[in-house]
């Protein structure tokens, strides 16, 4: 800016950085979600989705560079945590995925899901700020209702998020309601039983009045049992919630297998006698490995 005199723009540069994000790379699936590969400042790539479904249009976002968990079935988990994102690139992502949404579809973007790369509550600060200026009136003014933070259930986070009362819903990624089946497709956990969690969610509930999402992969010969499904019943009985059904999305060199529909089925069945709802996610952008677990950064 030329226009500015020379002992301006250098105090500028000498106290201000504009790191602001850029789209570095773009695949359209045949279903019309898109994977956006978003470079940081510092070189770092991380991944958001663009997902159009009827009317609305929902941006999954990244948390963190790679993540500080070990589920042993996600692609994310294989890359390590290399650094949180700020509140203002997470702020970013979701800026530009809303105006791709006009550009692409012309509509406007409606949904945010953290189900991106990394542990939302493990930037817990970053994140927090991020939604208040996403909410904010100054920032986007999107309703946080329409904000969805997804955790594999650290507890202690869980009770802290509970106590700002965004406004937020939470997800949690369950996927198995018996300790040592978890402990085994979520090594982590171990650190956070299930009881523990179970707590957490009910506080939750308690200060929020907003019901939990349950995210859960049925995989063939881990947790496709009735005793599986006992278990995930009664988990559901204690705390006000739904469970969301994910389509296994296979990751390179893993040997993981979804179990057949009909125990999709039979989970259902079970779950709705006890008057709990449960749907089926569908997969959307498996052809450019933008589904979940399989953002992995092909970039870097
Ligand atoms: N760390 C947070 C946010 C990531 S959300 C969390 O765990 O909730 C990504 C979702 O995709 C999680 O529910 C995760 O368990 C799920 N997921 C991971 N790998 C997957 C795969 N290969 N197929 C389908 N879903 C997967």
């Amino acid at each position: 800016m030329t226009n500015l005199p020379i002992s301006l723009r250098n105090n500028l540069s000498n106290h201000f950085v504009l790191n602001s994000i850029t789209l570095a790379s773009t695949s359209i699936s045949r279903d019309n979600t898109i994977k956006y590969g978003i470079r940081l400042h510092d070189g770092l790539v991380v991944e958001a989705v663009l997902i159009p479904q009827g009317k609305r249009v929902t941006a999954c976002v990244s948390s963190q560079v790679g993540c500080s968990l070990d589920c042993t079935f996600c692609a994310t988990a294989k890359l390590k945590r290399i650094r949180n994102l700020s509140a203002q690139e997470i702020y970013d992502q979701v800026f530009h995925l809303r105006q791709e949404s006009f550009n692409k579809y012309n509509a406007p973007l409606t949904n945010i899901v953290f189900m991106g790369m990394g542990e939302p509550l493990m930037n817990f600060k970053n994140i927090v700020n991020g939604i208040e200026m996403i909410t904010s009136s100054q920032g986007l003014g999107m309703s946080a209702q329409r904000i969805t933070v997804s955790t594999s259930g650290i507890s202690k986070l869980i009770r802290n998020l509970a106590d700002l009362k965004l406004g937020v819903r939470l997800a949690v990624s369950l996927h198995s309601a018996r300790t040592e089946v978890r402990e085994s497709l979520m090594p982590f956990s171990k650190k956070f039983n299930l009881v523990e969690l179970q707590n957490s969610l009910m506080y939750w509930y308690h200060k929020t009045k907003s019901k939990i999402t349950f995210e859960y992969i049925i995989f063939e010969n881990i947790n496709d049992t009735n005793e599986d499904i006992k278990y995930l019943v009664d988990f559901c009985k204690k705390v006000p919630s739904k469970v969301n059904f994910i389509e296994y999305n296979p990751v390179e060199g893993d040997n993981f297998k979804q179990a057949t529909p009909e125990v999709t089925q039979l989970y259902i069945r079970k779950l709705k006698l006890n008057n709990i709802h449960s749907t089926i996610r569908k997969s959307r952008g498996k052809d450019i490995d933008a589904a979940c677990g399989q953002l992995a950064n092909k970039l870097v």
